[in-house]
């Protein structure tokens, strides 16, 4: 398995204005500045001391739907057990899944898995945009994010980070979840990228967004473009981006059992076609196990999970003969086991409410 970065593909940049986006903006310049800012106050991060297109691929898989903080004692312990491809390629499916629990989006460590093994099977790591895109789990931004930051490839990223940033500079008025504006923002970012580096550009535009373009009452002083961006001007930069109306939360009751008998607790384990969370085991639910007697309720707490918030009610039960379908499974193992993150929160509250 060779991972060595190839050459850089070469410079090939169309203006702004040849793409008939923002043709007032002065794209040197706002790289030039961008760049500079960026070596200066970039956060040190775990995967900004690698080349290693595979840690680097790990690192964006990651940070996928998650925050750079959660993320890093995740990828530290991820790449400790998983130091290379083969590792991961062989990992059992259990293991895997339980040093992914807590990060949440499980279908993400399947495919990294899944992409472990296809790479094993190529002559070395997939380095072109292309290639990359084909590998399970690797969508636009990803096969993006590791061609450039990996292998020196010019192709811009757009995350929701970048799409704040442009949308904010152009004064953009349309919601940038809808596709005409996605599409136009992408050719701007097309066109700002410096091909000689992109891969710091992207990272640039990305850790901009991330510390100050920030959602809310973006850090504008602090700003390295704020010279060239015209919400600023307009004093549209609280008001920017457009992003359309929220989706409804939801809420679910859950009732769940803690049932223990010899040092053993009682599971059950979601199906490997399951929507969310396959494979996972969890507490049973009150209706699932109706021989089970309640003994006391011991607390209760809130999850939210993408737009659901479940109430769970935690109780103690006994029950006299285990149902079909369920397993008993040693407390003190219970650590070897991907178990869903609201087992774990119920369990811990037992723990503690003793
Ligand atoms: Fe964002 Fe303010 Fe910078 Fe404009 S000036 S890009 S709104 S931080």
């Amino acid at each position: 398995m060779n991972s060595t970065p190839s050459k850089p593909d070469k410079p090939a940049k169309a203006s702004a204005a040849d793409l008939g986006v923002c043709p007032t903006l002065d794209v040197a310049a706002i790289c030039r500045n961008l760049l500079q800012w960026y070596r200066k106050h970039k956060r040190d991060l775990p995967w900004r001391r690698t080349e290693d297109p595979y840690r680097i691929w790990v690192s964006e898989i990651m940070l996928q739907q998650t925050r750079v903080a959660a993320v890093i004692p995740y990828y530290e312990r991820f790449l400790a057990l998983y130091p290379d491809i083969p590792a991961l390629a062989s990992a059992p499916e259990a293991e895997l899944l339980a040093a992914w629990a807590g990060l949440g989006y499980y279908s993400r460590a399947r495919n990294l898995q899944k992409a472990a093994r296809a790479i094993l099977k190529l002559p070395q790591f997939p380095s072109d945009y292309a290639a990359l895109r084909e590998l399970p789990g690797v969508g636009d931004y990803t096969a993006a994010a590791v061609a450039s930051i990996a292998f020196g490839r010019p192709h811009a990223v757009l995350d929701g980070n970048v799409l704040r940033v442009l949308s904010r500079m152009t004064a953009d008025p349309g919601n940038i979840k809808s596709d005409t504006v996605r599409k136009k923002l992408r050719a701007l970012a097309e066109t700002l990228l410096d091909r000689r580096r992109p891969g710091e550009f992207n990272q640039a535009l990305m850790e901009l967004g991330a510390t100050v373009c920030v959602p809310k009452q973006p850090l504008c002083g602090d700003c390295p473009v704020r010279l060239h961006c015209q919400a600023r001007r307009q004093g549209l930069e609280n008001q920017l981006p457009l992003t359309g109306a929220r989706p409804i939360a939801s809420r679910q009751q859950k009732h769940l059992l803690v049932i223990e008998r010899a040092g053993k607790i009682l599971l059950w384990q979601r199906p490997s076609d399951s929507r969310r969370l396959a494979g996972f085991w969890e507490l049973p639910e009150r209706e699932q196990v109706t021989g089970a007697t309640v003994q006391d309720e011991v607390a209760g707490f809130r999850h939210t999970i993408v737009n659901t918030t479940y109430l769970v009610q935690v109780y103690r039960a006994t029950l006299q003969s285990r149902p079909k379908g369920f397993r008993w499974h040693a407390k003190n193992k219970l650590g070897e086991l991907p178990l869903s993150t609201i087992a774990k929160k119920a369990l811990i509250l037992v723990t503690f409410c003793r």
